[in-house]
């Protein structure tokens, strides 16, 4: 089979393991069903931007072009920083957008995926936002009318936890054993100012997540299409959004958000 377009992260249901889908063109590969199994992968130099749809050279923050990372709404500074957002006030790139983006439920939440993280998601977004960290478990922090307030907790927050994935831990699966999310939840209420304990959610239920991969890499070879055009290999497993083949090289596939490729398999 063949399929070609261009393609998108892969969209994500939280199951045990989790169900990953690959849109290329009109079409989508279940790519679960590959596992195991041999495919190649082949880039012959087209990127179309995610939000305008027209070609760019260069992919800017995983799929925009130029213009569009300076102008488009979702490639606001406020996706990165959520803190940054002002949509509350009435300042964004694109109101409308922001209405149904930023002045929603948020969610501040505390996820494992090597070592404790925190992060800030839209309510909507969850559980794929964890699945596409590569997260193992996950537990809801706190839940705010929009995205500056989530932000703001996040900044307190970022002297005590890491904000940031280490990928190569994540797909080694090299994953904090002892810990308590309930417990460091608790912790966290006492570290809030006043003023924002009472966006604390009560929820203490723990999200497991488990990923469809056979085998884990022991070191890790990173490949991207900008400089290796073509990857053939068989398939050990799928965690965030990455494959990893079952010799140790693994493909990030959201950075290749707008990627015209090949797929055969
Ligand atoms: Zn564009």
């Amino acid at each position: 089979m063949e399929f070609e377009g261009n393609i998108r992260k892969m969209i994500t249901e939280l199951h045990a393991p989790v169900k990953y889908i690959l849109p290329i063109g009109g079409e989508k590969i279940d790519m679960n069903a590959l596992i195991g199994k041999e495919i190649s992968m082949r880039f012959d130099g087209q990127i179309n931007c995610v939000s305008c749809g027209k070609k760019t050279k260069t992919s800017f923050s995983q799929g925009f072009c130029y213009n569009c990372l300076q102008t488009a709404p979702e490639a606001s500074e406020s996706i990165i920083r959520p803190e940054l957002s002002k949509a509350h006030l009435g300042i964004a790139r694109d109101m409308e957008w922001a209405e149904k983006h930023d002045l929603i439920d948020h969610f501040v939440y505390l996820a494992v995926s090597s070592a404790l993280k925190i992060g800030v998601t839209r309510g909507h977004q969850i559980p794929t936002r964890w699945i596409d960290q590569g997260a193992s478990y996950a537990i809801k922090i706190a839940k705010t009318p929009n995205r500056h307030i989530a932000g703001v907790i996040e900044v307190f927050l970022k002297d005590h936890f890491t904000d940031k994935t280490n990928w190569r831990s994540m797909l080694k699966n090299e994953v904090l054993k002892d810990f308590d999310l309930a417990a460091e939840k608790e912790r966290i209420a006492n570290l809030l100012p006043l003023e924002l304990q009472k966006y604390l959610d009560p929820e203490n239920e723990v999200t497991e997540i488990n990923y469809p991969v056979e085998q884990f890499p022991d070191k890790i070879k990173s490949i991207g299409f900008d400089k290796l055009p073509e990857v053939t290999g068989t398939l050990a497993g799928i965690k965030g959004q990455y494959l990893i083949f079952d010799d140790s090289r693994v493909l990030n596939i959201r950075k290749h958000n707008g990627y015209f490729l090949r797929v055969a398999m």
